[in-house]
């Protein structure tokens, strides 16, 4: 059982939405088309998001609801269709439509489901197209992709077969070298969701054991389940022991003999953990404040305290899922605050007060705080960052590394001048 202080609070919220997570799911799929049914400010948004994009072939836009949309004057049903009917024309290869749902069009009550179906069926299985939601009501951005996942589970096709499924999106690099560590330990068949083809959507069923790679996939992870698929408890990949204890517990599912676990894991782990001792002294002792955002931050917490020997003064999470994040709490330091949900101005007070070495927030909220003298990270970072698994546990402690170091020289450059 966890020791944490674990403490709720509400009230102002500064997190992005759910639409930008296309900005790595587009990225994931390139067969697919996510169309944003929203306003202008959402087009802004996935636009300044996905602004590295730009220069590419971009497979993501955003059908406008107009004025007369929004004061229920228009048929927004006759526009969406009239758009994807362009879309399509003008882009073939298309395989997997995304109807991504925002404010607007929930505030408005905009069927998307509806239009997905009728949609689906008029184009007699071309293009297989689904919704989900990517509004700010409530959410926060990396739900975007539980969205998105968990409306592609009822089109995964059954299978009994023994397999491991591992779900959330990864750099591709990574999710190849944990396949074949996977494939090294005894475990073959090893598939991913979301797959790298949007077609190519993996088998699931009684045989299936589910690892979650991220942590923040909890409406995937309960429709995987009501699939036949066993849900595996483990600590989230994130730094050696993290990446040891997550694929330990895929080993256990499979009956892998733990002698033939711990020699193939050791070498690595040894090198990881050297890899790491130069990131650790520039850490320990460091005072750190997770504010709420991508989910991550419990996982983040765990790594920083334990391997690089952080001080944790407050662990924020926009939510708390006991069930998915209890092997992760039992790992927190005794007492650890951890607060889920957020009420912004207090949070900002209390990290005012305690004047920590680093604060993990969101964009919004660094500028005003390096303003301040406080080194930060942003959040998202972590999600477009390659930093899953045993190997990366050194590029992972180096995120956090630089913002330090470049404030020490600020610092310094600042006392020079003075
Ligand atoms: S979905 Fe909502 S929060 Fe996100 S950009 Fe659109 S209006 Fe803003």
């Amino acid at each position: 059982m966890s020791s944490s202080t674990l403490l709720k609070e509400s009230g102002p919220r500064e997190v992005f939405c759910g639409l930008t997570s296309i900005v790595w799911l587009h990225r994931r799929m390139p067969d697919a088309f996510f169309l944003v049914v929203g306003s202008r400010t959402c087009a802004h948004l996935i636009q300044s998001a996905a602004g590295v994009m730009i220069f590419a072939e971009p497979r993501f836009g955003t059908a406008i609801l107009g004025e007369r949309d929004l004061a229920g004057l228009a048929d927004a049903h006759d526009e969406l269709d009239r758009v994807v009917n362009d879309l399509l024309a003008r882009r073939p290869e298309i395989r997997t439509l995304f109807l991504v749902g925002s404010c607007p069009s929930e505030v408005i009550k905009l069927d998307l489901a509806r239009v997905a179906e009728r949609l689906t069926g008029k184009l007699n299985g071309r293009v297989r197209v689904l919704n989900y939601s990517g509004s700010g009501i409530e959410t926060t951005f990396t739900q975007g992709e539980d969205g998105a996942l968990n409306c592609l589970v009822p089109s995964m096709p059954v299978s009994q077969e023994a397999q491991l499924l591992l779900v959330g999106t990864m750099a591709n690099a990574v999710e190849d070298r944990l396949k074949n560590l996977f494939g090294r330990l005894g475990i073959d068949k090893v598939s991913s969701l979301p797959p790298r083809q949007s077609t190519d959507l993996p088998s699931v069923g009684p045989g299936t054991r589910v690892l979650l790679t991220q942590p923040y996939l909890t409406e995937t992870a309960k429709a995987l389940r009501d699939r036949g698929a066993e849900i595996l408890q483990a600590p989230f990949p994130l730094g050696t022991e993290g990446s040891r204890l997550w694929m330990e517990a895929a080993a256990k599912a499979f009956g892998i003999n733990d002698i033939h676990v711990a020699n193939t894991l050791a070498p690595l782990m040894v090198r990881a953990q050297k890899a790491l001792i130069p990131f650790k002294e520039r850490l320990t002792g460091k005072k750190i404040f997770l504010l709420p955002e991508s989910q991550l931050e419990i996982p983040l917490a765990r790594f920083l305290h334990r391997e690089c020997g952080m001080e944790l003064i407050e662990v924020g999470v926009p939510y708390l899922n006991r069930e998915v994040m209890e092997p992760e709490l039992e790992l927190l330091p005794h007492n650890t605050r951890v607060i889920e949900g957020q009420h912004v101005d207090k949070q900002l007070d209390r990290v005012r007060e305690q004047r920590p070495d680093l604060v993990v927030c969101g964009m919004g909220l660094a500028n005003p705080l390096e303003a301040e003298g406080i080194a930060t990270k942003w959040s998202i970072e972590m999600i477009f960052s390659p930093i899953h698994g045993i190997d990366q546990a050194a590029d992972l402690a180096e995120l956090f590394s630089r913002p330090l170091h470049r404030r020490e020289l600020l610092n310094n450059k600042l006392l020079v001048s003075a």
